[in-house]
């Protein structure tokens, strides 16, 4: 079944075969768990009221929650099953009757955060961005530290200011040097940048001391989200050495409302790029990468196309590393990529890359020109991956307006 009895305009990309989950606000009323489709929201609480869901889960309160967390927790079996039938529900025509009264326009619903982030850790998993980053900062040494091809480097980031698209991003103050050599001084940030993204959920938790296998990725995860990775430069690189990044990072980080199910994101898998030391043996396994297709928008004008699918570390890998020594997951953790960036300069993922540390600034259709960020700026990142048949499967977007404090 590919087609919904319901209108999918192709340029959303929740198609049938899509059913991302969320969660709405309609109307001042409570939060509910929904699955998008189309140009609509279907929410589960009103349709497990309704009777739609009997049977399809032990605890049907799982849908009917105002968080995913509980629905996350759930795990694979149930998550396939709630999927199944909405498919179903979205499908047969025979069904449109019970179910389209409890559709609600996605125009007409806000949406909050769909779960509780747990713990939240950034990777830096594409080479084409650290050898970027590499040669800026580092000119006379070689674009990749020695640890680079044999772990995905990453650090643990500051979950609790991690928000949902369109929420404001207040340009953060910060201690930085104004010239090599200068004295320290403390205010707002003059290079203010993005980090273009893919995050995964975690869904069925870990108990201390365990490990996740590369083989056991889907086990764990549940779907992916677009994560914009507000970065302050000039912050960042006066304070990040020894111990990495801090503030110019924490003061935000956007997501995406919809998380897209793994098991929507099949026929997206690919092969991982050639890796050249072979990693040690607990990063090996039957793993794959994601053709996910980014774009970046800065007040309209298309900046970027970076793509998902060079990654050099994928998931898997990620989450078998975060987990080898032991540390546990919770469920709502979110894991991000780190910066996508492909090597042409219009696939770079951060305006770093794309202007070369501001000496070569984009223009924009407007007729201006940015180096770095300015406040009332508006970035938009948006991705999609392959779905069947020449179909796409949409992420929808994140978005994030600067202000000034
Ligand atoms: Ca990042």
């Amino acid at each position: 079944m590919t087609d919904s009895w319901l209108d999918t305009p192709e340029h959303t990309g929740f198609g049938l075969d899509n059913l991302p989950y969320g969660v709405i606000v309609h109307d001042g009323r409570a939060p509910q768990v929904a699955i998008a489709i189309g140009e609509h929201a279907l929410p589960l609480g009103a349709a497990t009221e309704a009777g739609l869901f009997d049977g399809v889960v032990p605890d049907t309160g799982i849908l009917g929650a105002p968080s995913l967390d509980r629905f996350l927790a759930a795990g694979p079996t149930a998550w396939q099953a709630v999927r199944d039938r909405a498919t179903e529900l979205l499908g047969d025509a025979g069904n449109a009757a019970s179910v389209r009264p409890l559709l609600l326009e996605l125009d007409a619903v806000s949406n909050p955060l769909p779960f509780t982030v747990a713990d939240y850790v950034d990777f830096y998993s594409s080479r084409d961005h650290a050898e970027n980053l590499g040669r800026m900062f580092r000119p006379d040494s070689a674009a990749l530290l020695p640890n680079w091809t044999h772990l995905p480097i990453g650090y643990h980031g500051r979950a609790g200011t991690i928000v949902v698209s369109g929420t404001p991003i207040t340009r953060p103050h910060g201690q930085r040097l104004p010239a090599p050599g200068a004295e320290p001084v403390f205010g707002p940030t003059t290079r203010l940048d993005i980090e273009a993204e893919v995050g995964f959920v975690i869904g069925v938790p870990t108990r201390l001391g365990q490990s996740v296998s590369v083989d056991e990725f889907a086990d764990h995860v549940f779907g992916a989200v677009l994560v914009n990775d507000w970065s302050a430069r000039d912050i960042q690189s006066w304070e990040y050495q020894p111990l990495g990044p801090f503030l110019g990072k924490s003061f935000a980080t956007s997501v995406s409302p919809w998380i897209v199910p793994l098991r929507a994101l099949n026929e997206a898998r690919v092969a991982p790029p050639r890796q050249d030391p072979l990693p040690l043996p607990y990063l090996l396994g039957d793993h794959w990468g994601y053709d996910l297709s980014l774009r970046v928008d800065l007040n309209g004008t298309t900046v970027s196309r970076p793509p998902f699918a060079g990654l050099y570390w994928t998931p898997a890998q990620q989450l078998a590393h975060m987990t080898s020594n032991g540390a546990s997951l919770r469920t709502g953790d979110l894991f991000a990529s780190g910066t996508v960036s492909g090597p042409e300069r219009a696939q770079r993922g951060s305006f770093i890359e794309l202007t070369w540390n501001g000496a070569e600034p984009l223009r924009l259709d407007d007729g201006s020109t940015r180096g770095f960020l300015t406040d009332g700026d508006t970035v938009v990142l948006s991705g999609s991956a392959p779905g069947h048949g020449g179909t796409r499967i949409g992420f929808g977007a994140v978005t994030g307006t600067i202000q000034s404090k």
